[in-house]
């Protein structure tokens, strides 16, 4: 006796005569429809093989619905947008500071047209693209000359290498920090070819530290802001101003990795102060090195800035050519520097800026608006506040400074393991959403931030399509 006949999926070439398949070529193209309709049935070859096929899997509607959606997400950018509602505003994982608008549109004509990116209008010969932002960032620092470069661990490789190459750089212990992913200074120093002299101890290093630290190999002093980590209790460290008075007494350059740096006093905005670039200098850095996408609010850069003669010695390096930004970075960050330039407007036009400085009293108003709509949407397995948060300002920057806000605070009903497995699926649930969704969580509830809440209609409609179930 034979056995009932199994249905056995069509071939590539049947399916891709399949009625609808030509409005899907049209739309994706015919290479990725055939790879899509190839790997399709494969699996369900598999699923053959293995007494795994259902008749109703085989229609063609089935068939082309499924080719469809799959098309679909091939065809998703990787890139996508996201709402970052996790109270920590310059976050790395999400792309640090959003650029202001001005920015965004130079950053469009650049990629558009044809620029004077190295050619200089005057003369009509070769320029050079450091001139585009140079004299705006010395205007706005005093300092004499910059460069800037990929990204502020760039900045710090290539002048260390520049300068303090085969010679010995003294820095104090409590500075010899890690950034997050491999930035750990000790480790750049090797690759610049610097030799690591450090002086001092974790919590205190003294001027007489540094200064019995220096020998006739000695090439430079390194100061680094230890951004994201602070020591507290019995410390001491020796002011920017006080080791270039030893720097300098030796013959040395004092180079200072300000880290995140500020351009303007955040205090004003009763937000926590980071030391200000324009200072170290004053203070008589010889160089100093700090990020574009962190506090001041631009694209990812390393700017350096200092002494004529040794940012002359950093652009001759043959590092700067393997380093350097380009021309749709140039543009947006030209943009963001000119903003600075009427600080009284800043905190409206940056758009870093004008998040930090959000009233916690605008986002609760905005909290205690939507709350019931989640609470709604979530059924009565969940409880939904409006609670008090605190958030960060994030990519180092005043680690332990908290920016008062408002969060929805949604706590799952149950016993402990099914709180924590309905937390779970909420917080993929809402990644899962067309805009990404991520919050934090802390005390057995998911915490959403709404400090960066740009787009509140759009959050609010696509609320419909979260389906999480708590039972
Ligand atoms: C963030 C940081 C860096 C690295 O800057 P990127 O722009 O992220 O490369 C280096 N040094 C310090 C002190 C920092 O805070």
């Amino acid at each position: 006796m034979n056995a009932p006949q199994r249905p056995h999926p069509p071939s590539v070439e049947q399916l891709l005569n399949a009625d609808g398949m030509p409005s899907l070529q049209e739309r994706y193209g015919r290479t990725l429809l055939r790879t899509v309709v190839r790997d399709y049935l494969a699996e369900l070859g598999d699923a053959y093989q293995r007494s795994e096929l259902r008749p109703q899997m085989l229609t063609t509607q089935a068939l082309a619905s499924e080719v469809a959606a799959r098309l679909a997400r091939a065809h998703t950018p990787n890139v996508r947008r996201m709402f970052n509602l996790t109270g920590t505003v310059l976050h790395t994982n999400l792309g640090r500071a959003l650029l202001p608008e001005e920015a965004i549109q130079a950053m469009t004509l650049a990629a558009r047209y044809p620029t004077n990116l190295e050619f200089d209008l005057n003369s009509g010969q070769r320029g050079d693209r450091d001139s585009l932002v140079e004299q705006l960032i010395c205007e706005l620092t005093g300092a004499e000359a910059a460069t800037v470069v990929n990204n502020n661990a760039a900045a710090v490789l290539l002048a260390l290498s520049a300068i303090g190459a085969g010679k010995e750089a003294v820095i104090s212990r409590g500075e010899l920090i890690e950034i997050g992913g491999s930035f750990r200074i000790p480790d750049i120093m090797a690759q610049a070819g610097v030799i690591l002299h450090e002086v001092g101890t974790t919590n205190r290093t003294h001027p007489r530290d540094y200064q019995a630290a220096i020998n006739q190999n000695t090439g430079l002093i390194l100061r680094v802001h230890p951004s994201n980590y602070v020591i507290q209790g019995f410390t001491a460290s020796v002011a920017t101003k006080h080791l270039a008075a030893i720097a300098h007494d030796n013959g040395l350059p004092l180079l200072e990795d300000l880290g995140s740096g500020s351009l303007i006093d955040l205090s004003q905005w009763d937000l926590p102060r980071e030391p200000l670039v324009q200072e170290s200098l004053a203070d008589g850095a010889d160089i100093v090195t700090f990020s574009g996408d962190k506090l001041l609010g631009g694209p990812q850069a390393g700017i350096i800035v200092g002494r004529r003669d040794l940012i002359d010695r950093i652009k001759a390096h043959p590092l700067k050519r393997a380093l350097r930004v380009d021309k749709l970075i140039l543009a947006a960050l030209e943009a963001v520097l000119r903003l600075y330039q009427d600080p009284d407007r800043l905190a409206e036009r940056l758009t870093s800026l004008r998040i930090l400085t959000r009233p916690a009293i605008d986002i609760e108003a905005q909290a205690q608006h939507i709350a019931p709509l989640i609470a709604q949407q979530l059924g009565s397995g969940w409880q939904v506040d409006v609670c008090a948060a605190l958030g960060m300002i994030g990519s180092g920057a005043q680690p332990i400074a908290r920016l008062p806000s408002a969060a929805l605070c949604i706590r799952p009903h149950g016993a402990r393991k099914q709180r924590n497995r309905a937390l779970t699926a909420l917080m993929a649930a809402l990644r899962a959403l067309p805009i990404a969704v991520v919050g934090r969580l802390d005390d057995d509830a998911l915490w959403l931030d709404l400090r960066q809440l740009d787009d509140e209609n759009l959050f609010i409609a696509q609320l419909s399509e979260l389906q999480v179930s708590n039972t």
